[in-house]
């Protein structure tokens, strides 16, 4: 449902005892009339990403390329992390500040012990208009297929699987890993097997290393019910040595694919959705484009983000964070006082960080890694 159709919610004014999964604690003056949490561009707050954990088992050179996360890269030591407990309890926190959408990601989520215990806490969450939270995640599907049974069981909606190419050779490229194609399509089709679906395919594409791949993974996931999405590579972080030479625009693609098996564009399912979506004029199924640095949508940018150490980020593209939830937790902060802060980290968020990416290229930044911020 579009965010502006949101019917007005009955505001209740509580402080008092952290509270688990009660009543909601929601700031009466936070809230605009239709129930969401407004930032100075006026793009409410409706999807959180939380990562999970700055670990992975890959090595994307376009994320945490080998030089950089090494063996003597230091890792957040494990007291730092949010406990599963804090990430509940901050995720319930934030559905009753108007969240609708929760995705788990990373580093790679299905590194964190315990996982399918989170997703089956965050799963019993409520929107502030009674219906389900849509938990989703994202992964390199490296474990998926050993963990695909118990995430459905657990409740998560759906999962969205990174795979670069289906050449062995470009794919370890991309990855900087021994991992086959082989073991992500495995994940992939126990995902399918066990019903969690749609289920979306990523495919960042760099030019020059895995152009070559774009035909044969849209070849590979026709008529599937998958749907595979091309993502522009992006200047995140502060390592991956990004150049816009390196980015085929979306539109490139499309035209690509389009010469050979026609599309047809087709609306965005909701508000806020950052990939633009296309048909198969034969019927074989859908592709979408997330062309975060040819078409930009920070307009409609409705997501925050919890780092893997409980920091709030309001950009993909953040350098800091003043926003610190898991000091307050572990001051035993009341939920209102959590409530207050997300609200005022949101309402003072004037971030478009694509829009001005030009000028940005200009003053470098010292950007947060994605894998610790969540992609
Ligand atoms: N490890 C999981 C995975 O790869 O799916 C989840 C975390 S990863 C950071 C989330 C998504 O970000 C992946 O789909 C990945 O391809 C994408 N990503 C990472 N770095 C990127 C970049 N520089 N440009 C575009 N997408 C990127
Ligand atoms: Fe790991 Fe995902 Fe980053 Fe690749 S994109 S290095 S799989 S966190
Ligand atoms: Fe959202 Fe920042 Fe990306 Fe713009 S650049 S779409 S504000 S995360």
């Amino acid at each position: 449902m579009p965010y502006s159709k949101v019917m007005p919610i009955k505001l209740i004014e509580t402080c008092g005892a952290p509270q688990e999964f009660g009543e909601p604690v929601i700031i009466r003056s936070a809230l605009n009339f239709t129930g969401v949490l407004p930032d100075v561009l006026h793009r409410p707050m409706l999807d959180l990403r939380i990562s999970v954990t700055d670990r992975c088992n890959l090595r994307c050179t376009y994320c945490m390329p080998r030089e950089i996360f090494d063996k003597n890269h230091v890792f957040l030591p494990r007291p730092e992390l949010l406990s599963l407990e804090e990430i509940a309890r901050a995720a319930a926190i934030f559905v009753r500040s108007g969240i609708r959408k929760i995705r788990i990601t990373g580093g790679e989520p299905l590194l964190r012990r315990g996982i399918e215990k989170l997703i089956e806490k965050l799963s019993s969450l409520r929107t502030l208009n009674g219906e389900m939270v849509e938990i989703a995640m994202t992964t390199n599907g490296v474990l998926l297929s050993a963990k695909a049974q118990a995430l459905k069981e657990a409740g998560l909606s759906r999962i969205t699987v990174s795979l670069d190419g289906l050449n062995e050779a470009i794919f370890r490229r991309m990855s900087d890993s021994n991992v086959s194609v082989r073991t992500v399509l495995e994940g992939i089709e126990a995902a399918q097997r066990v019903g969690l679906s749609p289920i979306k395919v990523n495919m960042v594409v760099k030019r020059g290393v895995n152009d070559g791949e774009i035909i044969p993974m849209a070849e590979y996931f026709r008529n599937t019910g998958i749907i595979l999405r091309f993502v522009e590579y992006m200047d995140v972080g502060s390592t991956n040595g990004w150049v816009m030479d390196e980015v085929v625009p979306a539109q490139e693609v499309v035209d690509l694919i389009s010469a050979r098996y026609p599309l047809v564009a087709v609306d965005a399912n909701c508000k806020g959705e950052v990939a633009s979506r296309w048909v198969y004029a034969d019927g074989a199924g859908e592709i979408g484009q997330i062309a975060s640095v040819t078409q930009v949508f920070c307009h409609e940018c409705t997501r925050i983000r919890l780092s893997t150490d409980g920091k709030l980020y309001t950009c993909l593209f953040a350098e800091q964070s003043d926003t610190d939830l898991r000091a307050l937790m572990r001051q035993e902060c009341s939920d209102e006082t959590i409530s207050r802060a997300i609200a005022n980290c949101w309402q003072k968020r004037t971030d478009r960080y694509s829009e001005i990416r030009h000028e940005a290229q200009q003053f470098p930044r010292n950007k947060i890694e994605m894998s610790y911020i969540g992609g």
